[in-house]
């Protein structure tokens, strides 16, 4: 697979829809209009790669939907440079859309064959994440901590205490909460102590899986 004249049209057509849809954050859409998505997933779903849709990529796993991808992205306010903890990296694709924005990324997978496989992918396109970790996102990484915003992208039964502790003053945790259907919910990190919660629609994701070793 390679990447097309007609890729790029549908890519703009997909940012068109987010849009529509009430994404606002320019650089969020142009990041969509450049990823080339379809390189991501499995060829089989090469067709359906620009549809607002998730799609399985092994390992019971998904890549998230477009339009969750950019509504997470944009609440993390991300600036260059800034440092970025994500927690399921699974395909890759909300890894390169932190780094499209300049982000420095730090990516943890907790499962062996999407790890493998995504480190590989990234070399080959030449996505340069800081560090990919194989490990268990529920700790976070405190040997980087602080982070100018932590994003998760599987649902998780609770708010790991670790992540908010790795927020600097400023910094924005970005994490869908529940068990079935999950609320988004942001925190932002007022003071060492304080914390400010809003929360935003309902979502469905893949649960995030604690280590139970
Ligand atoms: N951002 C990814 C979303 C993949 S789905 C994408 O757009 O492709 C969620 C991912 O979280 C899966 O790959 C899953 O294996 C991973 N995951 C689940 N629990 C985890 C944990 N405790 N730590 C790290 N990753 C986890």
């Amino acid at each position: 697979m390679n990447d097309t004249l007609k890729h790029h049209g549908l890519r703009n057509k997909l940012a068109a829809v987010l849009q529509k849809k009430g994404i606002t954050n320019k650089k969020v859409l142009d990041a969509i209009r450049v990823i080339p998505r379809h390189l991501f997933i499995d060829s089989s779903f090469e067709g359906h790669a620009y549809q607002d849709k998730a799609f399985p990529i092994g390992a019971e796993q998904t890549i998230s939907q477009p339009y969750t991808v950019a509504f997470q992205t944009e609440l993390l306010e991300v600036k260059p440079g800034h440092k970025i903890l994500e927690i399921g990296t699974g395909s890759g694709y909300q890894t390169a859309v932190l780094l499209t924005l300049r982000a420095s990324v730090y990516s943890i997978e907790r499962q062996l064959e999407l790890f493998k496989k995504t480190n590989i992918f990234f070399k080959k396109m030449g996505y340069r994440p800081k560090k990919v970790i194989f490990g268990d996102g529920y700790k976070g990484l405190p040997q980087e901590a602080p982070f100018d915003g932590i994003i998760v992208t599987a649902g998780a039964p609770e708010v790991p205490k670790a992540l908010l502790s790795q927020l600097k003053v400023g910094g924005r945790l970005v994490i869908p909460v529940g068990v079935n259907e999950q609320i988004m919910t942001l925190f932002v990190r007022k003071s060492l102590k304080e914390f400010e919660k809003k929360e935003y629609g309902s979502f469905r994701f893949v649960p995030l899986l604690e280590n139970k070793n």
